[in-house]
């Protein structure tokens, strides 16, 4: 909706969600989409490629388009979308597939998190009994999934299952490629002290660690951890995670701004600082980033964040959804004591 620049002004959170489902037909009708328009935000997967995958290898199914072109390899959104793109090019040589998240209902995703909206659902027992799921207890796949459409839906009301989070949430680690883990502490604002840095080195040298790198979010990543020292290293850091792993409200990027850089205009480390512990821990339907420049040189990359915020003599501007176009919406306004309050809503509004 936003790179399409409607105009959401008069939509509610349901009304919202009822336009993402599909009652708004000429945005969600992807056979209508040009080419380039992205299908799998995940994996970055445009519509003309799955087009191109269906005819050239001859795929009738969301999993061939999926092996054959990684779209709906991640949180699986986009599977229905896949599913209409298979219509569209098979016609009626199309096989009826479930575009279920899993094999214990045929509800998407998107169903699924309408209807816990609807009936105001507030546990995954609850969602399986009301929603007829066919397994009551559901199943490894499903469980974490509806888990977390509760934790963003009702992140108050909801009691988190720990016991069914992924399992990086479980471990506050990140799986790598060779079955170590990836273990960034949070560092709110990308700002650190000796104290920190000291603690993170001795980590790094007792637990052998094999790359230390610094994130693009302005972390410390320690790389290649084994799985049974990840307990330890924490216990070692006494940092808590920047949950680099989640689809949740993640690390907000600073420039260090004019306490610091002749061009600084406004405290951006003490703002990106403060949205961070204003925001920090809530699950997101996608990892949403901000991003704190104290000038319109933007070091810390504003424009190119789901939430960018750009000091200016006046006050700040923010934009909105640049992760995804790049002539991302600028509202100009002082953020202050005075319009902290309007601030807050467009972030809440976007994340
Ligand atoms: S964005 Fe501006 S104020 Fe911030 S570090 Fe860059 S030049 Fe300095």
């Amino acid at each position: 909706m936003i790179t399409q620049k409607l105009d959401i002004s008069d939509l509610n959170p349901i009304s919202l969600l009822a336009a993402a489902n599909g009652e708004d037909e000429a945005l969600n009708d992807v056979t209508s989409w040009d080419d380039f328009e992205t299908v799998c935000g995940c994996n970055g997967v445009t519509k003309g490629t799955i087009m191109q995958a269906i005819a050239d290898k001859n795929l009738t199914s969301v999993s061939d388009v999926t092996k054959h072109t990684k779209a709906g390899g991640s949180c699986g959104k986009c599977k229905d979308k896949i599913a209409d793109l298979l219509s569209y090019a098979l016609g009626e040589e199309a096989p009826t597939t479930s575009k279920g998240i899993c094999g214990c209902t045929d509800l998407t995703r998107d169903e699924i998190v309408l209807k816990i909206h609807q009936k105001g659902l507030k546990s995954v027992s609850e969602v399986y009994q009301e929603l007829h799921f066919k397994n009551p207890e559901g199943c490894s796949k499903c469980r974490p999934a509806i888990n977390f459409y509760l934790n963003v839906a009702f992140p108050q009301e909801h009691q988190d299952e720990k016991a069914s989070r992924y399992v990086n949430e479980r471990l506050y680690a990140n799986i790598q490629n060779d079955g170590t883990y990836s273990v960034i502490p949070r560092m709110r604002g990308g700002k650190t002290d000796p104290q920190q840095l000291l603690l993170i080195a001795k980590a790094a040298e007792k637990y052998d660690v094999p790359l230390v790198k610094i994130t693009g979010s302005q972390r410390i990543g320690l790389y290649g951890v084994k799985k049974q020292d990840l307990p330890k290293i924490w216990k070692d850091l006494d940092m808590s995670a920047a949950e680099a792993y989640a689809k949740a409200v993640r690390s907000v990027k600073t420039c260090v701004g004019k306490n610091f850089c002749r061009f600084g205009t406004q405290d951006s480390m003490g703002l990106g600082i403060q949205l961070e512990e204003r925001y920090e821990f809530i699950d997101t339907p996608h990892k949403f980033k901000m991003g704190v420049s104290a000038c319109p040189r933007s070091c810390a990359e504003s424009c190119v964040k789901d939430f960018g915020v750009i000091g200016v003599e006046n006050g700040f501007q923010i934009y909105i959804g640049g992760k995804w176009r790049n002539d991302c919406s600028r509202k100009p306004f002082p953020y202050n004591r005075r319009n902290r309050r309007r601030s807050d809503r467009y972030l809440r509004g976007v994340s």
